[in-house]
């Protein structure tokens, strides 16, 4: 999965640095990040020494081992030399995985500081504090910190078949599982069950909590569960705004797939046979 970068170490303590010459700088353009590549097609991110003379800001962001990561906030049009803007969808397929999990970790950072620059109290330009990552207002002293969605994948199983289902309305329309976001006043649990009586209209059981996945593409923490059809009844009453088909699929009917989620990799798992039971 994305964040299974071993044998490199992501470390998010925060400090309170400027960058050297040689460091790295994500900088974002909306939903575009600023990337190269480099002679064998890997990865690369431009460094500080490409910003010479450049006006910028930066702010430090986490480290990959010892590599830092800083977000490059650009006051000038300029693009550095061997570099170009693209989507963030680009580190859905980047190697290395240490990399293209910085980035869009770093978009995440990225969207949150944006998303802040003013306070959503009284509207006061807020301020960066200096112990940790956190913005305050210096007027009405409200603070922000980071804050992801916790959300749900969800394998339903039922007679050795796997519920699977495309999603309504994307652009995106390979299978994928059920899946959705936590609702405040409920428990993880309880969003399994709602959100697959709201998508399929069916009821499971036997959860089984499987792996938890930072999915920073939707400044999400998803939480994987399998888990079994609770009764015989296995037909399913589609929420057409969500889903555009739903059904039950043998592993032989589970296409091969190497991506980087949580989702593919339990349906990955189904398809060996090596999921919990
Ligand atoms: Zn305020």
């Amino acid at each position: 999965m994305i964040q299974d970068i071993a044998p490199n170490v992501f470390h998010n303590e925060f400090h309170d640095r400027q960058p050297q010459a040689h460091e790295h700088v994500l900088v974002f353009d909306g939903g575009q990040a600023l990337v190269g590549y480099d002679q064998d097609g890997r990865l690369i991110f431009p460094t500080v020494d490409d910003f010479r003379d450049i006006d910028i800001a930066y702010t430090y962001l986490f480290a990959v081992d010892n590599t830092e990561y800083f977000l490059g906030d650009l006051k000038e049009n300029f693009t550095p030399e061997g570099f170009a803007y693209e989507n963030m969808e680009t580190f859905r397929k980047a190697r290395p995985l240490n990399r293209a999990f910085a980035g869009v970790t770093g978009h995440s950072l990225y969207e949150w500081y944006d998303g802040h620059t003013f306070c959503g109290k009284c509207g006061t330009p807020t301020v960066k504090d200096h112990k940790e990552r956190m913005v305050k207002c210096p007027k009405c002293g409200l603070v922000n910190y980071p804050r992801i969605s916790p959300g749900v994948i969800i394998a339903v199983i039922h007679d050795g078949k796997l519920l699977m289902s495309k999603y309504a309305g994307r652009g995106y329309t390979r299978f994928a599982l059920l899946a959705g976001f936590t609702e405040i006043g409920e428990t993880i649990e309880e969003t399994v069950h709602r959100e697959v009586m709201e998508e399929v209209g069916i009821r499971v059981k036997n959860l089984r909590f499987y792996k938890s996945q930072p999915w920073p593409f939707s400044n999400s923490l998803l939480m994987g569960f399998f888990c079994d059809l609770d009764g015989d009844d296995e037909d399913l009453t589609l929420d057409h705004e969500e889903l555009a088909m739903a059904g039950w699929y043998t592993p032989e009917e589970v296409p091969e797939d190497d991506g980087i989620s949580l989702t593919r990799e339990m349906m990955r798992m189904f398809k060996a046979g090596t999921y919990p039971r």
